[in-house]
């Protein structure tokens, strides 16, 4: 179902408001209204995507995204080690300085280009931990993809740390698609932003929706908007083994929603209506910057279509 067309939206406001109570408890009638309120308002502000997963975009998804949605990207972990300690971070803990290819560990960046020609995959986000923690090894990861036949899009998850001029020209020369950015782990500090802009056309910023943080995200908003920062990524905040203690001492409790059945995260109450709220602001006032909504339905649905492929590939070694 889009955005687009004119049937009824109240069934899918009612599954985000019933997604955004506590465990057991039905959803505040006023709550029902403002999501309804928020879905008629995001469809005429020219809001695009899938309402039934909450996949919804503003100007135009990000190209890493696209092969990302139809299950043919993937995360290749460059180390588990990072300069941070977020509260919202889902990685395992504790942390492992280790390489891992769609799943699969591996001793050597070669063998990145043969895991993913294998699973036909499209595009790569190299991440972490904080990939730029080990530069060398991102950088012979990239080079190996870049030299296959068919190269996938490559783009490098940072939370920016360490993002300095040099690293940043060297990344663009050994063919780097985009830098995308999580600048909730800098507390909305832009400034690597704005140095990676001088390097890429191409950056991004990616966070999960912190709902007490939602002044400080408008304010970002506007000023990517003003840097003509092309894209911003927003996902539900959500709980997970690694974070779970953490995020729930932060004041945030677990959605209403069943157990997604592809995912063994929980997304929060709350996350999802203040990024639909953002959504609606950058639609009506953001002049070039996109904001692409990647909610835990999205997950899911990807999770599943890359299930699917994954059966079909034929099996590597470890
Ligand atoms: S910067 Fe990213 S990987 Fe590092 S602690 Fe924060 S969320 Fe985790």
């Amino acid at each position: 179902m889009s955005l687009r067309d004119d049937d009824d939206l109240s069934w899918y406001a009612r599954r985000a408001a019933r997604a955004c109570v506590e465990p057991g408890a039905e959803p505040e009638p006023e709550r029902v209204e403002r999501v309804t309120a928020l879905l008629t308002l995001l469809r005429a502000a020219g809001v695009r995507g899938d309402a039934a997963s909450m996949t919804l975009f503003t100007r135009g998804l990000p190209p890493g995204c696209r092969s990302c949605l139809a299950g043919r990207g993937s995360n290749l972990y460059v180390t588990g080690l990072c300069t941070r300690d977020c509260f919202f971070c889902f990685n395992q803990k504790p942390r492992k300085d280790e390489l891992v290819v769609h799943g699969i560990p591996v001793d050597d960046p070669s063998r990145a280009p043969e895991i993913i020609e294998r699973f036909g995959l499209r595009s790569v986000g190299l991440s972490g931990g904080e990939p730029l923690l080990r530069p060398e090894r991102v950088l012979a990861v990239l080079k190996a993809l870049k030299a296959m036949a068919h190269p996938p899009r490559v783009d490098l998850y940072t939370n920016g740390d360490l993002a300095d001029e040099n690293l940043l020209r060297r990344l663009k020369g050994a063919g780097l698609d985009a830098v995308r950015f999580d600048a909730a782990a800098r507390g909305y500090d832009l400034a690597p932003v704005r140095l990676a802009r001088r390097f890429f056309d191409e950056v991004a910023v990616e966070i999960p929706v912190i709902p007490d943080d939602r002044e400080k995200l408008e304010r970002m908003i506007t000023e990517l908007d003003a840097l003509g920062v092309p894209y911003l990524n927003l996902h539900e905040l959500f709980l997970c083994a690694d974070n779970s203690a953490r995020v729930l001492a932060e004041g945030a409790r677990p959605k209403d929603a069943a157990q997604p059945a592809h995912l063994t995260w929980r997304p929060t109450a709350r996350s999802l209506e203040c990024a639909l709220e953002l959504l609606l602001s950058a639609a009506q006032r953001c002049l070039t910057l996109s904001v692409y909504l990647c909610s835990c339905g999205t997950q899911e649905t990807i999770s599943r279509r890359g299930l699917a492929r994954r059966r079909r590939a034929p099996a590597v070694a470890a």
